[in-house]
């Protein structure tokens, strides 16, 4: 079996969050103000959303295969729903897949480490879609990449720059922070 390298526990003595991946992936620049807990998330409509949508999938539901409850990994980490060898994720829309890859693959690696081989599914309630993810050699490859890069980012003192607006940046949280009015994407 494959081992990665564990993350340096310098920077504020924490493993690296799933959602630090998830950003990441989005846009490296957002993914610094994360770690820095400039968190002006929790106040975007789009962040409401999808946490209602995950609200809603976890509610208790009479069809038993339907019903979601979270699951912790210690302390650090909360996975939506392990059922049999499946670990489900849920998201709003498929429009971020990859990011949402990504954290699904930390989460079943993190599962691994614990003793526990499991296959991964996500899972977007509002277009019925479901999607494969296994950590094999590829995955574990990409996940690799991803954790150095989250970790040097928490090296860094300053934000990564970002060139010119991304269409991402429209909905992020952020935009004030990164964009002056005249260059709103
Ligand atoms: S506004 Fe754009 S550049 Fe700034 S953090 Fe968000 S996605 Fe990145």
């Amino acid at each position: 079996m494959h081992h990665l390298e564990t993350p340096s526990e310098t920077w504020s003595e924490q493993a690296v969050r799933g959602y630090e991946l998830n950003a990441w992936s989005i846009c490296p620049r957002k993914c610094w103000f994360l770690q820095r807990q400039l968190v002006m998330e929790p106040h975007s409509p789009y962040v409401e959303l999808g946490r209602l949508v995950h609200q809603q999938a976890l509610e208790p539901s009479p069809h038993a295969e339907n019903a979601y409850t979270e699951v912790p990994i210690e302390n650090f980490a909360r996975v939506d729903k392990i059922a049999g060898e499946l670990v489900f994720e849920i998201k709003r829309s498929p429009r971020k897949s990859e990011a949402h890859r990504l954290q699904l693959l930390y989460y079943l690696y993190l599962l691994r480490e614990r003793g526990l081989e499991l296959k991964g599914v996500l899972y977007y309630p509002q277009q019925n879609r479901r999607e494969t993810v296994e950590l094999d050699a590829e995955g574990l490859a990409s996940l690799q990449r991803a954790l150095n890069a989250v970790q040097q980012l928490r090296q860094q003192p300053l934000p990564p720059h970002v060139p010119k607006p991304l269409s991402i940046c429209r909905t992020c949280a952020y935009q004030e922070l990164c964009w002056c009015e005249e260059e709103t994407p």
